[in-house]
C-alpha cells in the first residue's frame, strides 16, 4: 500500500541519508560490533552532513525540518540493521528535553554542539534497583551555593561511554509525597567533576551500543544546569517526552520487521529442500503471509500515530498500544524468519541471527510491554 506519510522531499532526504550510511556506516558495522562501541568520528560526520537533530531551528545548527525527517533516519538505520549508532536516542529522545524544557542559556550552551556531534547525549533515568517505577530512584541532588551535588548511580544507560552530556534524573526532595514531585532533571556534561562511567555491560544483543553504568560521586553540577531552572518538574518532563520516545521505538520495530522479511524472502527463494525452494512449501508461504500482514497493519497504524504526533495531538494511549503490539510482534517475526534459515539462522554471520538477538530488548526498554498494558488497561477499563 502506498504510504501517505512522507512527501518527495522526505524521500530525497532518504536517498541522501542512505548514501551516507552506505559509505560511513555499513562497511564498519561488523567491526563496531566487535569493538562494543561506535567511533566518535561517525557522530561528527553525521553532524557535518546535517543528520543530527535536523529538526532544530537553523539558529541552533539544525535545518528546521519536521519530525518526518527523523522517521526517515530511524527507518534507514533499521534497514541496515543498525542498533549501535544511537542517532535516534540523541536526535529524538535526549536532545528534545533541552529544546522543550531548557532555559535560553541551556539551549545556547548545548544545542549547537548537539547538531555538530561535539556533544553526544544520553538519557539517564534507570537505576539498578528500579526502571519501570522511576519514582523510586535513589540518585540525589543537594543544593550547595551555585551548585548541586549529585550522588547516585544509573544503570543500563545507552551511549553510556560515548556521551559527554547526559540528562540525569535525580531527587531534589526525598521527603515530599507523592515521591515524583521531588524529581528534577540535570544537564551533566563531562566538565562536571565527579561524573564517572561504571562498567560497560556485556549484552545479549546491541553489541556495538555502549550501554553502561553512570556514576555520580559528589558530582558538582552548576545550578544553571538544572533543566528548565525549576526543581520538582522532572517527572512531568519525562512523561511529556514519552510519546515521541515510544513512537520512535515502535517505528523501529516495524522497520526491522520489514528488513527481516526482505532478508528472509531472498533466502527462502534461493535455498532448496526436497527438490524445491523453501518458499514453495505451504507452511513457508502461509507464515510469510501472516508476517507481511502484521507488518503492513503495524505500518498503517504507526504512520497514523506519527501523523497525529506531528500535528501536535496527544496519542499517548495509542502509542502505548503501538509500542506494546509492535515490539512483541517484531520478536515473533524475528523468531519465525530465523526458523526458515534452518541451521544457518543460528550462525552469527547471518544477519537474521543478530536481528533475533537485537530485537529482544525492544519490549523492555522505553517502558516494558507489561507497563504498556497497565497504561492501556487503566485507560480502557476506567
Ligand atoms: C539495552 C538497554 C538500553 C537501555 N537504555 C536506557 C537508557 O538509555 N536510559 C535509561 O534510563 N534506561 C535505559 N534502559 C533501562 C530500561 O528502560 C529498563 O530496563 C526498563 O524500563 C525496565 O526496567 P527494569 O529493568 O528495572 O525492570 P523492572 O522494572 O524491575 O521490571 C521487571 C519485570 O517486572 C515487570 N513489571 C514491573 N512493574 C510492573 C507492573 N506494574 N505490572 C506488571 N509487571 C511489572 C516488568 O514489565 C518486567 O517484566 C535500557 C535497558 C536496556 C536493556
Amino acid at each position: 500500500m502506498k504510504r501517505r506519510l512522507l512527501n518527495e522531499d522526505h524521500e530525497m532526504f532518504r536517498q541522501q541519508f542512505r548514501k551516507f550510511l552506505n559509505s560511513e556506516v555499513v562497511p564498519y558495522q561488523e567491526q563496531w560490533e566487535k569493538d562494543g562501541i561506535v567511533p566518535r568520528e561517525v557522530w561528527l560526520k553525521a553532524g557535518e552532513n546535517g543528520y543530527l537533530c535536523p529538526w532544530l531551528p537553523e539558529e541552533y545548527g539544525g535545518s528546521g525540518v519536521d519530525f518526518l525527517y527523523s522517521v526517515v533516519i530511524i527507518e534507514e538505520m533499521a534497514a541496515i540493521g543498525n542498533v549501535g549508532f544511537a542517532i535516534n536516542l540523541h536526535n529524538d529522545i535526549a536532545v528534545p528535553y533541552i529544546w522543550n524544557f531548557g532555559t535560553d542559556e541551556q539551549k545556547k550552551k548545548y544545542l549547537p554542539g548537539c547538531c555538530t556531534g561535539e556533544y553526544i547525549t544520553a538519557i539517564a533515568m534507570s537505576e539498578a534497583n528500579t526502571g519501570s517505577d522511576l519514582q523510586e530512584i535513589k540518585t540525589t541532588a543537594v543544593k550547595d551555593g551555585d551548585y548541586y551535588i549529585l550522588n547516585g548511580q544509573k544503570a543500563f544507560i545507552s551511549n553510556g561511554i560515548l556521551n559527554n552530556l547526559a540528562v540525569v534524573a535525580a531527587k531534589t526532595d526525598t521527603k515530599i509525597q507523592p515521591q515524583y514531585k521531588g524529581m528534577s532533571l540535570f544537564l551533566v556534561d563531562d566538565s562536571c567533576p565527579g561524573y564517572k562511567r561504571g562498567q560497560q555491560y556485556e549484552k545479549m544483543g546491541f553489541h556495538s551500543q555502549d550501554t553502561a553504568e553512570l556514576i555520580f560521586e559528589d558530582c558538582r553540577v552548576p545550578k544553571s544546569n538544572l533543566l528548565g531552572g525549576e526543581e520538582g518538574k522532572g517527572f512531568g518532563m519525562l512523561a511529556m517526552e514519552l510519546q515521541q520516545e515510544r513512537l520512535g521505538i515502535a517505528l523501529e520495530a516495524v522497520a526491522h520487521m520489514n528488513r527481516m522479511l526482505a532478508i528472509t524472502k531472498e533466502y527462502i527463494h534461493s535455498r532448496t529442500a526436497f527438490g524445491q525452494p523453501i518458499s514453495a512449501f505451504q507452511n513457508t508461504r502461509f507464515k510469510m503471509a501472516e508476517m507481511y500482514t502484521t507488518a503492513e497493519m503495524c505500518q498503517v497504524f504507526i504512520d497514523r500515530l506519527i501523523e497525529e504526533h506531528v500535528a501536535g495531538k496527544n496519542v499517548d494511549l495509542e502509542t502505548a498500544m503501538a509500542k506494546c503490539f509492535m515490539c512483541e510482534s517484531v520478536k515473533t517475526v524475528a523468531d519465525q524468519c530465523l526458523q526458515f534459515f534452518g541451521g544457518y539462522g543460528f550462525m552469527e554471520e547471518y544477519p537474521i541471527c543478530r536481528a533475533y538477538r537485537d530485537m529482544r530488548v525492544l519490549s523492555i526498554y522505553g517502558g516494558t510491554t507489561e507497563i504498556m498494558k497497565e497504561i492501556i488497561s487503566k485507560a480502557k477499563l476506567k
